[in-house]
């Protein structure tokens, strides 16, 4: 696995997917770029959500919200006093890291051994061995395992009651060291808050403290009458939103999924009081769904429900993707109650409120949240499409097999040779095709080459011109995963990718 995620990372930069940040000044720690393939499949990615959220829901419209905010937003919405992860730094080496990760690290330390041991007793008794049984019945096995579920149980709680002075106390218990210089020297555990400030306003005196919005939701939250009264919306109803958010990540790492500045994709549903957890079940089958119908393989999603909940929600989970590195978190979904709206309420001192006609009365309605990061989105279909595939003939092909209705380019159009001008019908076919769809062109290089750039690029087709073309207006359409190629009529080109692309 961490093999795979290595070529993951370095096919999104060898292809023109994804650059560090100002990589000429070596670069901004989790901050990247979207290349000119990258750009393509992102927008794809967000289209196809968006397409699904509100052109496919009457109730659902969209909103753009400015990414900055008046400041009281934030002591409204909490992120003031509440957004922050515990910190510690070691005293000798002066590095900073995440309490709870250290912890959380350790725990999958002594997970892994746990591991270690299974696979080593797999190698000592070959086929006859029952992992069941040796997992019940080896010491070391269970050990570990209880070690491990303890301290998670443990952190978990001390974090809930933010019980800082316990968590430094289990990673003095656990002497757990600094990773890059063995010290064990360490502070206390302070809360940091991960929201960027910045300021609005030039004089010094009166600039106004702002900050990068850390989330999308709020932008909806403050214009929920707004939307509702000109849109005449009424209750159930939704607003979804894409758009940047920033947070000031203390552990960046694992490449796109933990970024500093990333890209949201939420949807804020608005219900009656009372029907919420309905909805709620509603939403998690409806996006459980939407995943699904990329066909990245249902076996690499499960839900993860919270047993600990944030101080606005009733009920929450995560869809969990298989990356890289394991399952982690790619969307949640939240019952926020009306937690937030009764606090912009507070705070701004407007009524936040719909007029239910059926049951003749005003209230704060109840929200759903769908929030799913796009970033993250992109690594699920990234990781899972790359594959290594050894041919039948022995050679290998590097291959990414993005679902055809958000890969990046549809279509390549080859001449077979530079002359006899095939190029120039080429040029014709692209520019019939380019209206409907994102083509390119490519004449450099052997055939076979020029197919296995497109494959590494994930393009679903490649449209070859040969002399036989000028004649009978065919040419060879390729199939990027079964590579199997079928002579079709110039003038059915359209259609075929077509169908095959359309969301
Ligand atoms: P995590 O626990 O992984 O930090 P979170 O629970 O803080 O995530 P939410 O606040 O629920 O995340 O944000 C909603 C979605 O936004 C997440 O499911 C994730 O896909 C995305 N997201 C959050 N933080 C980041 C980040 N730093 N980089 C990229 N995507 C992110």
């Amino acid at each position: 696995k961490e093999e795979h995620f290595k070529k993951v990372v370095s096919h999104a930069k060898e292809y023109g997917f994804i650059f560090g940040s100002s990589e000429i000044y070596d670069g901004l720690n989790a901050v990247y770029d979207y290349a000119q393939n990258g750009v393509l499949l992102k927008n794809n990615i967000r289209e196809y959500w968006w397409k699904s959220m509100v052109q496919m829901h009457q109730n659902i419209v969209g909103l753009d919200a400015a990414i900055l905010m008046h400041p009281t937003t934030w002591k409204a919405s909490g992120h003031v006093d509440a957004f922050n992860d515990p910190l510690i730094d070691n005293k000798d080496s002066k590095k900073r890291y995440r309490a709870d990760v250290l912890v959380e690290d350790y725990a999958e330390k002594l997970h892994q051994k746990a591991l270690k041991e299974i696979e080593k007793a797999k190698k000592r008794f070959g086929d006859a061995f029952d992992e069941a049984q040796f997992v019940e019945t080896n010491e070391r096995v269970i050990r570990y395992r209880t070690q491990q579920k303890e301290i998670v149980q443990r952190l978990a709680k001390s974090l809930e009651k933010e019980d800082l002075a316990d968590v430094k106390a289990l990673i003095e218990e656990l002497e757990i060291a600094d990773p890059l210089t063995g010290s064990k020297n360490w502070t206390d555990v302070k809360q940091f808050n991960l929201m960027f400030g910045t300021k609005l306003g030039a004089s010094a005196d009166k600039a106004t403290d702002l900050y990068l919005r850390p989330e999308t939701a709020q932008g909806i939250f403050v214009n929920f009458l707004n939307v509702q009264k000109t849109g005449r919306m009424k209750i159930p109803f939704g607003i979804a939103q894409t758009g940047k958010a920033f947070r000031n990540e203390i552990v960046a790492r694992q490449f796109i999924f933990r970024m500093r500045e990333f890209e949201q994709m939420e949807m804020q549903y608005f219900v009656r009081p009372g029907d919420e957890l309905k909805w709620y079940e509603y939403w998690k089958e409806v996006r459980y769904n939407w995943h699904l119908s990329l066909g990245l393989g249902k076996e690499n999603y499960r839900f993860h429900d919270h047993e600990k909940l944030a101080h606005y929600a009733n009920a929450a989970t995560d869809i969990e993707f298989d990356f890289p590195f394991g399952f982690k978190e790619l969307e949640g979904i939240h019952s926020r109650t009306d937690f937030d709206l009764k606090a912009h309420e507070e705070f701004s001192g407007k009524k936040l409120q719909f007029f239910d006609p059926e049951l003749n009365k005003s209230y704060v309605p109840y929200v759903i949240e769908t929030s799913i990061g796009l970033d993250r989105m992109f690594l699920a279909v990234f990781s899972r499409a790359l594959e290594e595939e050894t041919l039948e003939d022995g050679s290998t092909r590097l291959v990414l097999k993005i679902p055809a209705v958000i890969a990046p380019t549809k279509a390549a159009v080859l001449p077979l040779i530079k002359k006899d001008g095939l190029p120039e019908i080429a040029e014709k076919i692209i520019e019939e095709l380019q209206w409907d769809f994102q083509v390119s062109y490519d004449e450099k290089d052997a055939i076979g080459k020029r197919y296995r750039r497109q494959d590494a690029i994930g393009t679903p087709f490649c449209i070859t011109v040969d002399h036989d073309t000028k004649t009978d207006n065919k040419v060879t359409i390729r199939h990027r995963d079964s590579m199997n190629q079928e002579r079709v009529a110039i003038e059915n080109l359209s259609e075929i990718i077509g169908k095959q692309v359309a969301i």
